[in-house]
């Protein structure tokens, strides 16, 4: 066991875990984005920075190991600052619509979207090849969540995966094929850990269209029915 102090909150917890498990565990909260319980954590989106005493710079929570005798500030005026700023580069560059969890993160933070007016948004249309589920990149913030579960975390399908570099980095597939071209086996893990609404279920998105329960139906009968007799012919 080890002892540190969290918000001058003396802490004692086993040795080995990170200091987001040791924040959690004493009812401190630290927000996260990309940090999901069934996937590696890989500190991808910082909004789970805390100050460290003693560190030069803000160390992301979720895998930093707590240390005997650290001093760590969750809510400092430099953290809070860097998670506003996050959060404000964030909603300036995606469709955060149906982000909950992170608006209530904005609103926490008192975050403006329009603080970088000039950011060039992620745009692209919705890619709707399948008959599980709608992908909509305008709304991925590259957490990585769903290419993990796809992959070592859960799944072993690696289906999908980050492509592009830099501003032009997505999530796509090999040579951007469509999905039933790939190892996808539509397990629908990567739709359940999605956290911005990017990955949806294809019944949610046709009912977001004005489709009809009725019609859905129709149109997996429809499609029920060519592919018996597309097996019937092979
Ligand atoms: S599609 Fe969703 S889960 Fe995948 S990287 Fe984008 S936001 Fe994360």
């Amino acid at each position: 066991m080890i002892t540190l102090t969290i918000d001058g909150k003396e802490i004692t917890i086993e040795d080995g875990k990170t200091l987001l498990d040791a924040a959690r565990e004493n009812g401190i909260d630290v927000p996260t984005i990309c940090f999901h319980e069934a996937t590696t954590a890989n500190a991808i989106c910082r909004i789970c920075v805390v100050e460290v005493e003693g560190q030069r710079v803000l160390q992301p929570a979720c895998i930093v190991k707590a240390g005997a005798g650290m001093k760590v500030q969750t809510r400092s005026e430099k953290v809070i600052r860097a998670r506003r700023t996050i959060l404000e580069m964030l909603a300036s560059t995606m469709d955060l619509s149906e982000a909950d969890d992170i608006q209530a993160m904005m609103y926490d933070y008192g975050a403006s979207s329009s603080r970088f007016p000039d950011a060039e948004r992620r745009e692209s249309e919705v890619k709707d090849d399948n008959p599980m589920y709608v992908r909509d990149y305008s709304k991925c913030l590259l957490c990585w969540r769903c290419v993990q579960v796809c992959a070592d975390d859960a799944q072993y399908t690696y289906a999908i995966n980050f492509e592009g570099r830099g501003y032009e980095t997505q999530i796509g597939t090999f040579f951007d094929k469509p999905i039933p071209e790939t190892t996808c086996v539509l397990c629908g893990q990567c739709v359940g850990v999605c956290p911005t609404g990017a990955l949806k279920p294809k019944r949610e998105f046709l009912l977001e269209q004005g489709m009809s329960p009725q019609e859905i139906s129709v149109l997996n009968t429809g499609r029920k029915n060519r592919s018996k007799v597309k097996s019937q012919r092979s």
